[in-house]
């Protein structure tokens, strides 16, 4: 047993003394260390600050707790930093869906314009294609295009009806049947010209009885493919016809006393028989020959009609 002075307050107090009769030091375990009073002022700043030093040593387990209460204390700013990126990883794929579906829209909405573009040009191509399919089978043999545009300026300049007869854009075949004419001016034989009756622009082929109108914007009931004197009526209604109607629609004056420019008393044939009606009221018969001389008598002129015609 030996005294000791007490380190808080320097009273002599028995080493072996619980605690200092002074101030209450605790003595007996203190006393036993080697160097008491060197060691006692900085273990007194240890004592003054008992709570926070654990956590600076602890520091290596403590981040493992404190990312799970929100990161309150300033030492955790670091991982909940490192926690950011794990929300944003998170957060990622949400953005990425986003991306997704609106990727997904601007193609649908592309698709649906697209689609709406192309469903506009082939409906108004099959409804401008439908009319001239429609009227082509007539025009197998003309382009299309230039068909249409026949037919269009036709229809911009229609050819009036003549004495109700009407310039069809189709060929009829309901009342079909042929008639030639022979026209004499002072003993020479005039030729009747091609396409009387046939709306121009023509389509002109060779044929047997030389150049023949296939097609034109449109047929007069009575017209000539040729320039060989047939007369054909190609006509949807059964009605009498006279020579009067064809050189109506020839747009040549026909008379007793004119034909064309050629003015004279006029001596008519039918089928080889003088005939003394006014000509323009002689009707047109199947394969009737009609003879028209001018200036001058010239024997009827004979005509064979095709084989079958
Ligand atoms: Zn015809
Ligand atoms: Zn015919």
């Amino acid at each position: 047993m030996a005294l000791i002075k007490c380190p808080d307050c320097g009273r002599d107090v028995s080493d072996l003394a619980p605690a200092c009769l002074g101030c209450g030091r605790p003595i007996a375990g203190a006393v036993n260390q080697p160097p008491p009073s060197p060691p006692p002022q900085p273990a007194g700043q240890q004592v003054a600050s008992p709570t926070p030093t654990p956590a600076a040593p602890g520091t290596p387990s403590a981040p493992t707790f404190v990312p799970a209460f929100g990161g309150v204390l300033r030492s955790n700013i670091g991982d909940v930093e490192k926690i950011e990126p794990v929300r944003k990883m998170q957060g990622f794929p949400t953005g990425a869906v986003l991306i997704g579906v609106f990727v997904i829209v601007v193609v649908v909405a592309a698709a649906l314009l697209l689609s709406a573009n192309r469903g506009g040009p082939p409906q108004a191509a099959s409804s401008t294609t439908a009319p001239s399919s429609a009227s082509g089978p007539t025009t197998t043999a003309v382009p299309i295009a230039a068909a249409t545009a026949r037919r269009a300026s036709a229809a911009a300049t229609p050819l009036p009806d003549v004495n109700g007869i009407s310039c069809d854009t189709l060929e009829s075949t309901i009342f079909h049947i042929h008639i030639h004419l022979a026209i004499f001016v002072d003993g020479k034989e005039q030729m009747l010209p091609l396409g009387v009756g046939i709306g121009q622009p023509w389509q002109v082929e060779d044929s047997a009885e030389g150049p023949f109108v296939t097609d034109g914007s449109c047929f007069y009931w009575i017209h000539t493919h040729t320039e060989d004197g047939v007369v054909h009526i190609e006509s949807p209604v059964r009605r009498r016809f006279t020579l009067g109607d064809f050189f109506a629609i020839w747009q040549v004056p026909l008379s007793t006393t004119q034909v064309g420019p050629a003015q004279g008393q006029v001596i008519t044939y039918v089928n080889g028989s003088r005939d003394d009606r006014n000509p323009a009221d002689i009707p047109l018969l199947s394969h009737e020959r009609i003879q028209l001389n001018i200036g001058g008598d010239v024997p009827p002129y004979v005509f064979d009609f095709p084989p079958g015609d």
